[in-house]
């Protein structure tokens, strides 16, 4: 075939266009993180402080339970004080409601897995991560099940790590000492993208009755707060991409129902009132808001945060949080 310069260039364009358009598409479909995210948070970290009454805490204005949390943590970013577990006022059914963003009765002594699948696995199968980017981390044993699901589809699949409860064993009721020693170290370690981290001081001195002890636990978890949050601003890894999420699983019954401090796990407002304390570069700062979002509108905006689809959740994004 003899050359011509018009035919062949003609031909060797549209190879050319061809070739591109294949790989664009190609690296489409095979990275999702080929856009690049509209947010700066690239890690989320939840931490839940098991059982304050919100009398003791923001419904105290005083703040003379969690000076940290009132006046470091909060200023910097997002207060909401309608904050509220609409579901079942228990430990395991509140952590539920938070990883899978739906509400369900679930057993509270961990002998029940979730029925749906939670934002750990889904986060971890959309972004082809293995399970050290995503880790449950609980003084209370029985929180291994946020780890799996009964759902068919999902369960054993795409799982985060997990360390709950005595020597990480899914079993008994660590103290929060060691959980926080335990998980500054899986944090060091792993840098995970997605971590849930539950301390349960507060809540098992309520159940004790212990009125001075419950106290102290708000102290000591709303020490540990800061520290975690100094931590990830000292950490060059995590240090401005991470967000903070700051939570109750429940709150507990007002003096004058049933045994006041003592317990939980009805409908009264006192079990359903909690906080959320939002921080990260993606949040406004200096800012308090009233609605009353809940307990499962925090998976939705950690799937908003993160990039990632999370379509069964019953939650909203909390689009108050976010910066203009
Ligand atoms: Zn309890
Ligand atoms: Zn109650």
């Amino acid at each position: 075939m003899k050359f011509n310069f018009l035919r062949d260039y003609k031909l060797l364009t549209t190879l050319v266009l061809l070739l591109t358009g294949f790989l664009f598409s190609f690296n489409r479909t095979s990275s999702e993180n080929w856009v690049e995210s509209k947010y700066k948070t690239e890690y989320v970290i939840v931490l839940v402080i098991d059982g304050p009454r919100i009398s003791e805490t923001f419904g105290d204005s005083t703040f003379q339970y969690i000076p940290n949390l009132a006046r470091i943590l909060a200023p910097q970013g997002v207060l909401v004080k309608g904050f509220k577990n609409n579901g079942v006022t228990h430990t395991n059914p509140g952590h539920v409601a938070i990883a899978t963003g739906v509400y369900q009765k679930i057993k509270n002594n961990g002998k029940e897995l979730p029925k749906n699948p939670s934002m750990f696995q889904y986060f971890l199968k959309e972004k082809k991560l293995d399970s050290t980017n995503a880790w449950v981390i609980a003084s209370k044993g029985k929180l291994s099940v946020l780890a799996n699901t009964k759902d068919r589809y999902w369960r054993n699949q795409n799982l985060p790590s997990q360390y709950c409860g005595v020597n990480g064993l899914g079993l008994d009721y660590a103290g929060d000492i060691s959980t926080w020693l335990n998980a500054k170290t899986i944090l060091q370690k792993h840098h995970p993208k997605l971590t849930l981290i539950n301390l349960l001081e507060v809540d098992v001195n309520g159940h004790q009755n212990r009125w001075k002890e419950y106290l102290q636990g708000i102290k000591n978890t709303d020490k540990t707060a800061l520290a975690l949050w100094d931590f990830i601003q000292k950490d060059s890894i995590y240090a401005n991409k991470t967000t903070l999420f700051i939570t109750n699983d429940h709150g507990r019954h007002f003096d004058g129902h049933k045994d006041g401090f003592i317990s939980h796990g009805d409908n009264c407002i006192g079990c359903r009132s909690i906080y959320l304390v939002a921080l990260g570069p993606d949040f406004k700062s200096n800012t308090v808001i009233q609605t009353e979002y809940e307990l499962i509108d925090i998976s939705k905006t950690i799937a908003e945060l993160l990039g990632f689809d999370f379509p069964i959740s019953k939650g909203q994004v909390m689009q108050e949080l976010f910066r203009k």
